[in-house]
């Protein structure tokens, strides 16, 4: 049998050994083979029938095959989600680890200005998390529902990927998008002189977060209106693909990034990138109902963008619904200086970078 024949290379497992045909006389190798040859197999009859005109070829062979409108750049982002580290399984469902890996990727496509082309997705998971559970869909069915659904909502296609068993559940998420040459939206455009801007409001997921974790997961089975809603941000944080476009397209902002990590701690790498400083006027900071200006300030995942403009832009109140607002200004960088400073009942403080960092 040739490689081309056995499966569908471009949704491979590592079970897929095509070197190995000639000895296939392992009954339990074989069991898992097929198992995972049947797991990968209606994942591929899920994405069939994703409609995406830049889908030229999608799972079933060696490779997809995207299609480019003339002058584009591609933007590629990667993003591993670990269970215990970016998701937990005790807290979590698995429709909003589904959603969250994509939205991840998204949002930094969102903040070069991209429009999404394909997304990729390894799926590293312990046997059990495969398996229907009784009458229920396994909590992989249930992590491709959540996934699927937004992948929907942005007509981005899933258009292949790997399948492996795993002590440790992870999702290793490969978004590829398009911007139009010259326009991407860089860390290392803002200038002494600009106002710095962010989307939508800040803290909501931080909030969430902490409302999930000290319920140990009970809040979402919550009925109350006022919890789903404060957890939703964090659940099913929105990428701002519309807003970071339109950015970009009309040249409205000289910087942008999206905000993973908390406000403090990316609006650092902006400036660091930029080779500028930043004050932020706390009093002007979009709060999200409930939240704290600590969790405004350091707490990650809001996956809103953070950007400059010119003094002189008009920019919208907002974008596709979502408002734009003022939180300070880019100042020159100068030694001995903070880079970041804030501005709070009228005094000046330096601000700490304090938010989510990987191995701090
Ligand atoms: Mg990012």
């Amino acid at each position: 049998m040739s490689q081309k024949q056995e499966a569908a290379p471009a949704m491979k497992g590592l079970g897929h050994k095509p070197k190995r045909t000639a000895k296939p006389k392992l009954p339990q190798k074989t069991a898992a083979h097929q198992g995972e040859l049947a797991l990968i197999e209606a994942i591929r009859v899920r994405t069939l029938g994703q409609r995406a005109p830049q889908l030229e070829l999608g799972i079933g062979d060696d490779c997809a095959l995207l299609g480019l409108q003339p002058d584009e750049q591609i933007a590629v982002t990667t993003d591993l989600s670990l269970d215990g580290r970016h998701f937990s399984l005790d807290c979590h469902t698995a429709r909003a680890v589904g959603h969250r890996t994509l939205a991840r990727g998204l949002s930094d496509l969102a903040a070069m200005g991209a429009r999404p082309l394909a997304a990729f997705l390894s799926l590293g998971l312990p046997e059990r998390l495969t398996l229907p559970r009784g009458k229920k869909p396994s909590w992989m069915d249930e992590f491709y529902d959540g996934l699927l659904t937004l992948a929907g909502q942005h007509k981005t296609p899933l258009a292949g990927g790997d399948l492996s068993q795993s002590p440790l559940a992870l999702a290793d998420i490969v978004l590829v998008g398009a911007v139009p040459r010259g326009k991407a939206l860089l860390r290392s455009g803002a200038r002494p002189g600009e106002l710095l801007y962010v989307t939508g409001q800040l803290g909501a997921a931080a909030l969430g977060l902490d409302l999930l974790m000290k319920s140990k997961g009970a809040a979402a089975r919550s009925k109350s209106p006022r919890v789903q809603q404060q957890l939703e941000r964090h659940l099913h944080p929105q990428p701002r693909l519309a807003q970071g476009r339109r950015l970009a397209e009309r040249r409205l902002a000289t910087a942008a990034m999206d905000l993973s990590d908390g406000l403090s701690m990316d609006l650092a790498r902006l400036v660091k990138a930029s080779g500028v400083a930043a004050e932020v006027d706390a009093a002007l900071l979009p709060l999200a109902a409930g939240a704290t200006l600590e969790q405004a300030l350091h707490g990650g995942e809001d996956y809103e963008l953070l950007f400059t403009a010119a003094a002189t832009t008009r920019l919208p109140r907002s974008i596709a619904g979502v408002p734009l607002t003022k939180i300070g200004r880019i100042i020159a960088a100068s030694k001995g200086q903070p880079a970041l400073t804030l501005l709070r009942n009228g005094e000046r403080q330096p601000m700490a970078a304090s938010g989510w960092e990987h191995f701090s």
